[in-house]
């Protein structure tokens, strides 16, 4: 099954800007208890079987995924939750049979799930309701599969958590939950720095500081959408560019659209609430 990836990813924390905190979280929940599983049982400390990665979409969830893996030497299972379904009845249920075998076979290894929402809806109001109902029960049924289970970190995804089944949510199975927000200053400007290495900027640091001034609120994706753009205008300007300037990013900065809004984050807000650790 073309879908079924296993990938050893090569995406480093460093390429990650800022997001320190969830950095660390990370490496404490799913690191730690694999590198020090011997501890772990000695103290006889559990171990996250699974989290929930929350926040606005292009704010570097799957990018964080794949660095765990890539830093902790894990391997990596990815698929996306659309593409789990298939209109055939049953189909879906298998795919997700095999990518937990896989992942025991291939442990330790971490199961990430992208868009899980697609799959672990609450909502029955799109007359798909009956199959997600039986897809999120065969997953329901392979995480709870305890034992077998060991070295299994399942990560999903999501830009919508609030319909995600309560279910899936429990004790046990995706029960850490982590907010992944927008980049803030000191990140945005940690991003323009890596996706402008080879631009010759003039006056580097004070630029890139208006630039992290200017683009509050913007996703890392689009961060990188801007350098992108900015230099795509320098080469149209002169096919043999070797600087780009700080106009291009001007004009880059007047095509891009945020997507981002006060109601995302309240939104989000509101979810973070609702499942905070008393
Ligand atoms: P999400 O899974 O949250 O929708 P991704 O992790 O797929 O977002 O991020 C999309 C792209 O945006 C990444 O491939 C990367 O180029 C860029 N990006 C997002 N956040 C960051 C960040 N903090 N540092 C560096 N690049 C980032």
């Amino acid at each position: 099954m073309k879908e079924l990836v296993l990938e050893v990813p090569k995406v480093s924390w460093d390429d990650i800007g800022g997001q320190e905190d969830v950095k660390e979280q990370l490496k404490e929940m799913v690191e730690l208890p694999i590198t020090a599983a011997e501890s772990f049982r000695r103290l006889g400390i559990s171990a996250p079987k699974g989290l929930l990665l929350y926040g606005p979409p292009g704010c570097s969830k799957t990018l964080t995924a794949k660095a765990l893996a890539s830093e902790s030497g894990l391997n990596f299972l990815a698929i996306k939750g659309p593409e789990i379904f298939n209109k055939y009845v049953g189909e879906s249920e298998k795919t997700i049979r095999e990518i937990f075998h896989k992942a025991r076979m291939s442990a330790p290894s971490i199961i990430f799930i992208d868009e899980i929402d697609a799959i672990a809806t609450n909502r029955d109001d799109d007359g798909s309701g009956h199959v997600s109902k039986q897809v999120l029960n065969t997953m329901l049924n392979e995480m709870d599969g305890v034992e077998e289970l060991k070295g299994v970190v399942i990560i999903g995804a999501t830009n919508r958590p609030d319909v995600i089944d309560p279910a899936l949510l429990r004790p046990g199975r995706l029960d850490t939950r982590v907010y992944v927000s927008p980049p803030d200053k000191e990140a945005r400007y940690q991003i323009f720095e890596k996706n402008t290495k080879n631009y010759n900027l003039q006056n580097k640091e004070s630029f890139l500081t208006k630039l992290s001034d200017m683009t509050d609120g913007f996703s890392g994706s689009e961060c990188v959408f801007l350098c992108r753009k900015a230099g795509v205008n320098a080469v149209k300007e002169e096919r043999d560019c070797k600087i780009v300037k700080e106009e291009h990013f001007l004009e880059a900065f007047k095509g891009i659209q945020k997507n981002i809004t006060p109601e995302m984050l309240e939104y989000y807000r509101d979810f973070e609430s609702k499942y905070a650790v008393a």
